[in-house]
């Protein structure tokens, strides 16, 4: 039977998951982890790095290192989020030729499905490594609330990475497959899934014969664990404004560093009760001296900090539950998804929410994936007995006259579903009439997402109100929407299939998949460098951890300071190696920082 992968394609970190003998395993990258970060990197002689490669080089290449791409795919560029992305991110934005979002990467622009293309290559690539064969399917996950754009633009990534995407599924309704996968259960079930970028909620009934029914789903595509980690950030650039009047967010470096300490802190914060954030030499002061960040961060400061981003998610459960008409006395599971779900306070906000311990027999970081292998498995095998009935996010209908939103589908409808309507003309000796399809829950049209328009022609002239056009909306089992105008007195139809606007042209797409294959061999030719970059990078956090020891000594000691500006060069040296990724350059400097650690050790002991 063929081969279909499920990828979770996550904001942070992305998951590959197939079902072998009946039974979904995780693979494993070739690094032995089960997640690959959703990161992608140009290097400065031009090559493509994704993953734990990208993730390790994020501090000395922030530029051209991007990270949450999740968080910008299909979204238009005049829109709030992206404005906010511009204004936070490290890497550069700017506005793509059909109003979308293009990423730039060492002066050449990247459309958002190109860069989530090459994680989905890495994941594909990562299958093929483990299988020993190539994999041509794939079901991909998306949040649940992504509008059609998105879901459009997370299909054209796959297409792009060389993935025939047989469908797309919600990442909650995922996690609901795989929790009651082979279990024979009847039960409702919440999934809550907090990831790095995105929260969902999802209330389904897990039926007889492997019937899975989405009730009702909610979430907010702008919060997740990064929002959180922004909180420290400014928490600790505050703190250091405040001590040394320096603002640490104009250096790109150091808020690279500051991004990766605080996201440490905070998952270290999961399990310990308070946590040191060091970071020396993060910036030099205006007298040319390096300055270093050290600050103590608690389990309650940090609940402290992101207390009301937490309350924003139960106040979407509050509003899901109500969407589906259920009490809380008849959720009889919670299912907790996505990384975030380990920190303590969310668990016990979650618990007080629904007044019952949530299920910790899943892995918050693996059930999605799992869920979308064992669909993908259901669709190519006919003898599988799994029918999975999900709902539209967002309500769908057309612009009517006033610039009013008016509503065909419903929010939260089972799919596949059909809905009609009649309209009649709003001027008289009106011919045509132009069809606006938008997807949203505003009743003012332009607050909604317009998917697509299309005009039908040729009606007959006549006093305003009396022609009548009948409107049907209809989507399949993949979500994809079509749309039909029929003039009732002629016959006369029009109709178009909602092909939602990615931002990329079919031409475009075709292009990208070109070049998109040219990676494999960049991926597996940047090995050797890795390899002595992640020695290099080992020693050189060993010195730095040690130099504020060695300062001290060196200040109140006649222990030779110009060892410290010999240390400070060879690290310097050893970084300025790495930037250019110079295999042999960065080979070299080991021996020098492998000397420099040993002597400051022994320094270090002596006193
Ligand atoms: P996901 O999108 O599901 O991969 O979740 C990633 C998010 O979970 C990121 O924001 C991580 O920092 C966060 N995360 C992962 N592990 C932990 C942990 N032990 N404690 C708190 N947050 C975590």
């Amino acid at each position: 039977m063929e081969k279909v992968i499920g990828i979770d394609l996550g904001t942070t970190n992305s998951c590959v998951a197939i079902v072998e003998n009946g039974t979904p395993v995780v693979i494993p990258n070739r690094g032995g982890y089960k997640t690959t970060p959703s990161m992608v990197a140009v290097t400065e002689a031009g090559k493509r790095l994704v993953g734990h490669i990208a993730k390790r080089q994020a501090i000395t290449n922030a530029e051209n290192t991007v990270y949450a791409a999740k968080r910008l795919i299909g979204r238009k560029w005049n829109s709030p989020q992206v404005k906010n992305a511009v204004a936070t991110s490290s890497y550069r934005i700017v506005e793509g030729p059909h109003n979308d979002v293009r990423i730039v990467l060492r002066d050449k622009e990247f459309s958002v499905p190109e860069i989530s293309a090459m994680v989905l290559q890495e994941m594909k690539v990562i299958a093929e490594d483990y299988l020993g064969e190539t994999v041509a399917k794939a079901v991909v996950t998306v949040p649940a609330y992504f509008n059609d754009n998105q879901r459009q633009a997370t299909k054209d990534a796959g297409e792009i990475a060389g993935l025939d995407v047989i469908r797309i599924i919600n990442e909650p309704t995922a996690a609901a497959l795989s929790y009651g996968f082979g279990r024979n259960i009847e039960k409702t079930v919440a999934v809550y899934d907090f990831g790095g970028g995105t929260f969902d909620i999802s209330i389904l009934e897990i039926g007889a014969h492997g019937v899975f029914k989405v009730i009702a789903t909610a979430g907010d595509t702008f919060l997740g664990g990064e929002d959180i980690d922004a909180r420290i950030i400014d928490w600790l650039v505050s703190g250091f404004k405040e001590e040394h009047g320096i603002d640490l967010r104009q250096d790109r470096m150091a808020l690279q560093r500051l991004k990766d300490a605080a996201e440490k802190a905070k998952c270290e914060l999961s399990s310990v009760r308070e946590t040191e954030v060091n970071l020396p030499f993060i910036i030099s002061s205006g007298r040319n001296e390096a300055l270093h960040l050290q600050r103590t961060l608690t389990r309650q400061t940090l609940e402290e900090l992101s207390d009301d981003l937490i309350e924003r998610t139960v106040d979407i459960c509050k509003q899901t539950l109500e969407d589906a008409k259920l009490g809380k006395d008849e959720i009889e599971e919670v299912v907790l998804v996505g990384g975030m779900t380990r920190m303590p306070k969310i668990q016990q906000s979650v618990q007080s929410f629904f007044e019952k311990e949530p299920n910790k027999g899943v892995h918050p970081d693996e059930v999605v994936a799992l869920g979308a292998a064992i669909q993908g498995a259901a669709l190519v095998d006919d003898k599988q007995e799994m029918v999975l009935l999900d709902v539209t996010p967002h309500a769908l209908g057309i612009m009517t006259f006033g610039s009013y939103f008016e509503e065909l589908i419903p929010q939260n409808t089972t799919v596949p579903t059909h809905r009609t309507k009649i309209f009649t003309t709003s001027r008289d000796n009106q011919t045509a009439v132009k069809i606006l399809v938008m997807q949203g829950e505003s009743q003012r049209a332009e607050e909604n997402e317009l998917l697509g328009e299309f005009i039908l022609t040729g009606l007959r002239r006549a006093p305003k109100g009396q022609i009548e056009i009948e409107v049907t909306f209809e989507i399949n089992a993949d979500g994809i929407v079509s749309v039909r105008a029929k003039d009732l007195e002629t016959g006369l139809e029009q109709s178009i299939q909602v092909t939602a606007t990615s931002g990329l042209t079919r031409e475009e797409i075709k292009t990208m998949m070109d070049n998109a294959k040219d990676d494999l061999v960049d991926r597996r030719t940047s090995e050797e460098f890795e390899a002595a970059k992640q020695e290099a990078e080992k020693l050189i956090g060993e010195i730095e951890k040690l130099f504020p020891q060695v300062q001290q000594i060196v200040a109140s000691s006649d222990f030779g300071r110009d060892a410290i500006e010999k240390a400070k060069a060879i690290v310097d040296k050893a970084r300025a190696a790495i930037e250019r990724k110079d295999a042999a350059a960065v080979k070299e400097q080991i021996e020098g920082l492998t000397r420099t650690h040993r002597m400051f050790k022994g320094v270090v002991a002596k006193t």
